[in-house]
């Protein structure tokens, strides 16, 4: 298989280039072609000597993506796209429009082997996890796509990304490299259910980036009922990976919070998470379930998440309910790309 040329840091282009017998230089100009310009080809590098640009052909592979669908919402503009990678597997990304600036949510696998009970993205598993390229790429796609500058990125897609964590820190280093798109780490958040080692891994490389928690629940018991996850990790567990990335990054944490009608949204709970999050003075983030037709599960009404977001507020924790956006378009994790495989 060839090398993949967009998955190399800076650094590790210089190497290659130099084995390849050509000056440092070129590397660099190549990286901003590749990360900077978002050039679609090699044909592009207008800089770059026509024989060695021949020689990147032959020996690397050019991680491109292809656009399947795109889907607008008439609601509030946000955009789903489908995307097809080199081996033909398919995965979604979100673009999502504010007021302070565009926001990407990427996918980090196909597919997802945690199998938490809500989620469309793991009822098929796990198909492979991404490479450092390809989730670069999702963003360049659309910066490309849309004209615009992208300013903050989450990964909320489908997948685990500490299940992938050396592509995932990669990427994370490569995006906010100011060779390259130089978006700000603190405009980075990676969202987990939980895995604790690479919680802890991740707060030792002292990135800037948001850590977000899916807790979700306020006792092991019902949490692993909804995430079978929460049977390798305990919530006290969770706590101190938590207290633990915010000692080593100074990062608040952020927990988030799907309610589920009946299941996880009465009073007591809210009361619970309060005392979870204020010793890591912790952001709550609530996110309405989105039903997913395979699982039964249906959303809080209206009037329970108020209420609950009222709970935490009295305690003094701040919170914010997720805008559902693009719920029109199948925005529920996973929901896109399952239409188009049964399909
Ligand atoms: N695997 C990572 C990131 C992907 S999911 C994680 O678990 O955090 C992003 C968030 O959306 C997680 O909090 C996840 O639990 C939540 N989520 C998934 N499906 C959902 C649904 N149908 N309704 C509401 N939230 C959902």
């Amino acid at each position: 298989m060839l090398k993949d040329i967009k998955s190399f840091d800076l650094e590790e282009l210089k190497k290659e280039i130099r084995v390849l017998g050509e000056k440092e230089f070129r590397a660099t100009q190549l990286y901003e072609w590749m990360h900077k310009k978002l050039a679609v080809s090699y044909e592009e590098m207008t800089n770059l000597p026509g024989a060695f640009r021949e020689r990147l052909d032959q020996e690397y592979s050019y991680a491109s993506l292809h656009i399947v669908r795109e889907q607008i919402s008439k609601q509030d503009g946000t955009r789903k796209y489908l995307f097809q990678l080199a081996d033909g597997n398919l995965i979604e990304t979100v673009l999502m429009k504010y007021h302070h600036g565009n926001s990407v949510c990427i996918s980090s696998q196909v597919g997802c082997r945690m199998g938490c009970r809500f989620c469309a993205s793991t009822l098929d598993g796990l198909e492979r996890s991404l490479t450092a390229s390809e989730m670069l790429e999702q963003i360049y796609e659309i910066t490309r796509h849309i004209g615009e500058r992208i300013s903050n990125v989450v990964v909320m897609g489908m997948g685990e990304p500490l299940d992938n964590y050396d592509n995932l820190l990669k990427f994370l280093r490569m995006i906010s490299d100011e060779n390259g798109l130089n978006i700000s780490q603190r405009n980075l958040t990676v969202s987990t259910c939980g895995l604790v080692q690479g919680m802890r891994r991740l707060a030792d490389e002292k990135l800037q980036i948001t850590l977000a928690l899916s807790l979700h629940a306020v006792t092991d018991e019902k949490r692993r009922e909804i995430m079978p996850v929460a049977n390798s990790y305990s919530i006290a567990d969770l706590m101190d990976a938590c207290a633990y990335y915010f000692e080593q990054t100074g990062r608040r944490i952020t927990f988030e919070y799907s309610l589920i009608g009946g299941v996880n949204d009465s009073k007591e709970e809210a009361d619970a998470l309060a005392g979870l999050a204020r010793p890591l003075h912790a952001h709550v983030n609530l996110i309405p379930v989105n039903p997913v037709k395979e699982r039964k599960y249906r959303s809080s009404g209206r009037a329970s998440v108020e209420n609950f977001k009222n709970r935490l507020e009295k305690r003094k924790i701040n919170v914010t309910i997720r805008r559902e956006m693009g719920r029109d378009i199948d925005g529920a994790c996973g929901q896109l790309r399952r239409r188009e495989l049964n399909e």
